[in-house]
């Protein structure tokens, strides 16, 4: 099958008429990096700040591409949905209902939390990661865990552990001390009924639609090469922002 990268997928794709739903989809702000530290989320999708292939062979171009445009943009449409019918306010940020979700239906529940999880999670990658952070972010890391290699493993067992669909997560709690956890479905660390609360600095999609394409049923060998695309120079602004 032809290699879809973002560029002739647009191509393709006005070629054969398909609609691309997300609107301004096509403007000039195509190919423009997303903001590196929106301190906000809002409830548009943003533009992916990179092409389809641009992680290959770590994540493929198809995976990409319907995990992107179809998985994501779904829990953007429905989170809409869901704040017209539930009287919640978008032009506020969509933490503001995450803090306090459980006033909420299912349906916000899991599209605000598949929302914003996915809006952090593409920016989080980069074709070639620098493999650790450095800083005042690997200090830390050094500090809570002993070690980044000790760190590294409890975040990739929180995602191999993870029963089912979910996420792993790297937080800084209230008590501004970092800590890995794993939680269900689109939950996440924002939320009032969190498994693990704090303010999500990394977080790995560990639900098959993820991966399932070119590891199939190996997560671990997914999660093991997940790290090389880690993006730890925004990681580390988004900890230095706090
Ligand atoms: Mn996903």
């Amino acid at each position: 099958m032809k290699k879809l990268n973002r560029r002739n997928f647009i191509a393709a794709s006005a070629k054969t008429g398909i609609a691309l739903g997300a609107a301004g989809f096509l403007s000039n702000q195509l190919f423009a990096a997303a903001p590196p530290l929106a301190p906000y989320t809002s409830f548009d999708q943003t533009p992916l700040p990179y092409a389809y292939n641009a992680l290959e062979p770590v994540i493929d171009a198809m995976t990409m591409e319907i995990h992107y445009s179809k998985h994501a943009a779904a829990y953007a449409k429905n989170v809409k949905e869901a704040a017209q019918a539930e009287n919640a306010d978008t032009s506020k940020p969509l933490e503001d209902v995450l803090a306090k979700i459980s006033k909420y239906s299912v349906k916000m529940r899991n599209n605000a939390g598949g929302h914003y999880n996915h809006e952090l999670f593409w920016k989080t990658f980069k074709a070639n990661g620098e493999g650790k952070p450095s800083g005042k972010l690997l200090a830390a890391i050094e500090k809570d865990f002993n070690s980044f290699d000790t760190f590294k493993t409890q975040f990739s067992d929180a995602g191999k552990n993870r029963f089912g669909s979910g996420w792993a997560w790297l937080v800084v709690g209230d008590d501004k001390k970092l800590k890995t956890g794993s939680t269900p479905n689109q939950d996440n660390p924002l939320m009032d009924i969190a498994d693990v609360k704090g303010f999500p600095l990394l977080g790995l999609d560990v639900w098959e639609h993820a991966y399932y394409l070119h590891y199939q049923n190996r997560r671990p060998e997914y999660i093991e090469n997940w790290w090389k695309v880690v993006n730890w120079d925004f990681v580390q602004k988004r900890f230095e922002s706090l």
